[in-house]
């Protein structure tokens, strides 16, 4: 018999939790898409994302999941036989380097592992052996398979050391809305995100944005597609040519409610102060818990570590009875592992705390972790909710 009728939890890092009050602007009547509301909305829209990106470049918004707007943002600036240097921390910044590939584009992948950051001089001692080939950096912000953050800044400065003038383009899919990111400030040339992590909307829409450095080596690439091609969407001569064809109506109206409530009501600043705090009471339940030795956080340097969503491991148990039972008897789904370097699916599992998250639904989620582990007999230590609490309310 299962106990869960009442309403699920999802903690999985993507799609996150959807606040009623988006999907309520999203319960509407088809609108107008030749005139009037939708394209205001639309303009206030493209005015958040970049605030919400800390930059005064051009956002493009395309109809797409965020393996899309890998494509379009490599689409956009380079062609096949250029070559990138990609740095990985995990799987997502592999399977970037996989879609340049595939598209004829020569990868240089440097794998940093999955435990640890990017080691910026390593980066930066590769840019200086090259003899001007490479013409951009790919890198992940937060890869949600390992739960490590990048310094971004960090990066860039190691970057301009060298002199190299490879242009800096940086996946924020997992981070954006969740973690600070300066896109401006922090000299990255061109950002992919998506709509259905920090930013709360169900999948369906995602982003590139680029700056005038981006557009100029984007003026000199030969597009082949005209879908992904930023050109006519950033400066479309009609409404319709911002999508390249009919604009998702609805996904509009939930994005422009989700990003009044992160810019204009919660705050920027607030949210990612939210995000850390939320991240520290995860952390401290965990770092409980693997007093024990069964589990622990994935990333044990605290400045590598992701505060959208957490990574927990197992050297010894195998975790999938207790995704079952958190589903299965309590109604509460955890993010399913992605195998990386020594760990399999099932020795993994993330919690997503991303985007619309309150105390309430954390304290919820250890609690029936907890209970999970006490009745699955995985050894755990104790204090975890109490450590939680006191950090919430620090
Ligand atoms: C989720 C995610 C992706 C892939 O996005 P989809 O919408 O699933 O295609 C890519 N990179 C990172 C860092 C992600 O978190």
């Amino acid at each position: 018999m299962s106990l869960s009728q009442g309403r699920d939890l999802f903690m999985t890092p993507g799609p996150s939790v959807i606040p009623d009050r988006v999907l309520n602007a999203m319960h509407r009547a088809a609108p107008n898409i030749y005139e009037g509301d939708l394209i205001e909305t639309t303009d206030r829209i493209l005015e958040n994302l970049r605030k919400v990106a800390g930059t005064k470049g051009d956002p493009t918004i395309y109809i797409s999941n965020g393996h899309g707007v890998w494509e379009a943002a490599l689409h956009n600036v380079l062609q096949a036989g250029d070559k990138v240097l990609c740095l990985a921390t995990g799987i997502f910044g592999n399977g970037w380097a996989n879609v340049a590939t595939t598209m004829g584009i020569e990868v240089e992948l440097v794998d940093f592992g999955t435990s640890c950051s990017f080691d910026a001089t390593k980066v930066a001692d590769t840019l200086r052996a090259d003899t001007g080939e490479i013409k951009a950096v790919l890198a992940t912000h937060t890869d949600t398979s390992s739960s490590i953050t990048n310094d971004i800044a960090a990066l860039r400065e190691a970057i301009d050391d060298t002199g190299h003038h490879a242009l800096l383009m940086v996946d924020c899919i997992a981070s954006l809305a969740c973690e600070p990111f300066e896109m401006d400030a922090w000299g990255v040339d061109v950002m992919v995100a998506g709509c259905q992590k920090g930013i709360m909307v169900p999948p369906g829409v995602a982003f590139t944005f680029h700056n005038a450095k981006a557009e100029q080596v984007s003026e000199n690439t030969k597009k082949t597609s005209p879908y992904w091609d930023w050109g006519p969407r950033t400066n479309p001569e009609r409404f319709y040519m911002r999508f390249n064809g009919t604009p998702p109506t609805h996904h509009l109206f939930g994005l422009d409610e989700a990003l009044t409530m992160l810019v204009d009501e919660e705050g920027l600043e607030n949210v990612w102060a939210r995000h850390t705090k939320q991240a520290q009471a995860v952390w401290a339940a965990v770092d409980k818990w693997a007093e024990a030795g069964a589990i622990r956080c994935n990333v044990s340097n605290i400045a590598d570590r992701s505060s959208a969503v957490t990574t927990v491991v197992s050297d010894t148990v195998d975790l999938t009875p207790l995704h079952r039972w958190c589903q299965d008897t309590a109604g509460l789904v955890l993010g399913v592992g992605i195998g990386f370097g020594d760990y399999e699916p099932h020795q993994i599992f993330r919690i997503g705390h991303m985007g619309h998250m309150n105390p309430v639904m954390l304290l919820g989620a250890f609690s029936t972790i907890e209970a999970g582990l006490s009745a699955l007999q995985i050894p755990h230590g104790g204090g975890a909710i109490a450590a939680a609490g006191r950090v919430l309310s620090s």
